[in-house]
């Protein structure tokens, strides 16, 4: 079932950043895996996986026997800063506005998370890791080596997230993105098991106003202490 995770069960380091959509979490973890040489770990892109088979297969969310099916058949692979599911490289795919509105409807579903959860903890036992999300810092690796916590202002955010789907050609407003990050932020905050919240122990950088090369070099002062 659904357990926590003992202390015990990680030999190596790990390195959590949650935080909100549009908070830079992708981009900075992506850079601190380049600079100490570690694995990163997109646990966003395994939950925007599962949302693109549920709209692929046109799966009732309410049918729990067919999501547990549906799972039990699905495979998830990450390499490099790719993903795969069943077999098929999916990187592109899982960012179109489509699964930008299914994804948090998917990762409410226990048994969905049971799932991504488990693979989760499997990679960071063996490996060191740094890894962005929800919910790495208070339920997936609570004994992460370093925690931190990401975040910024809404509007912020949402110009973030509108540029970077400008850029991959989506039609999109930044009044339509804004609103689409506000209700995901929601539906993450307020949901049953492992919400979106700061931990307790983490670190909590606002990037408002930053660039990427000064929220690294904060989080590296921390590494490095
Ligand atoms: O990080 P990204 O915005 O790609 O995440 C997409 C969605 O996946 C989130 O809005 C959330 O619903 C879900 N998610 C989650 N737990 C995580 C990572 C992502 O529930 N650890």
């Amino acid at each position: 079932m659904y357990k926590e995770w003992g202390e015990d069960e990680m030999n190596s380091m790990s390195i959590a950043l949650d935080g909100p959509a549009g908070a830079g979490k992708s981009t900075i973890a992506k850079k601190i895996s380049e600079i100490k040489n570690i694995t990163y770990i997109d646990t966003g892109a395994m939950y925007r996986a599962i949302a693109l088979k549920v709209l692929k297969e046109n799966i009732d969310l309410e049918n729990q026997d067919h999501i547990e099916k549906m799972l039990l058949s699905t495979k998830i692979d990450i390499k490099g800063n790719d993903i795969f599911l069943d077999g098929q490289m999916v990187t592109d795919e899982i960012r179109n506005p489509n699964v930008n509105k299914m994804v948090s409807h998917v990762a409410k579903i226990l048994a969905v998370r049971e799932k991504m959860t488990y693979l989760q903890r499997e990679i960071a036992s063996c490996k060191d890791v740094v890894m962005d999300g929800r919910d790495i810092g208070t339920f997936v690796l609570p004994n992460a080596t370093y925690k931190f916590y990401l975040t910024a202002s809404i509007e912020e955010r949402a110009e973030r997230r509108y540029i970077e789907l400008k850029e991959k050609g989506f039609e999109v407003t930044l009044e339509q993105i804004k609103d689409e990050i506000q209700e995901r932020d929601k539906m993450d905050m307020e949901r049953e098991i492992a919400p979106l919240k700061k931990a307790q122990d983490a670190i909590e950088i606002d990037t408002t106003g930053k660039g990427i090369e000064q929220v690294i070099h904060e989080i590296l002062k921390y590494l490095k202490e």
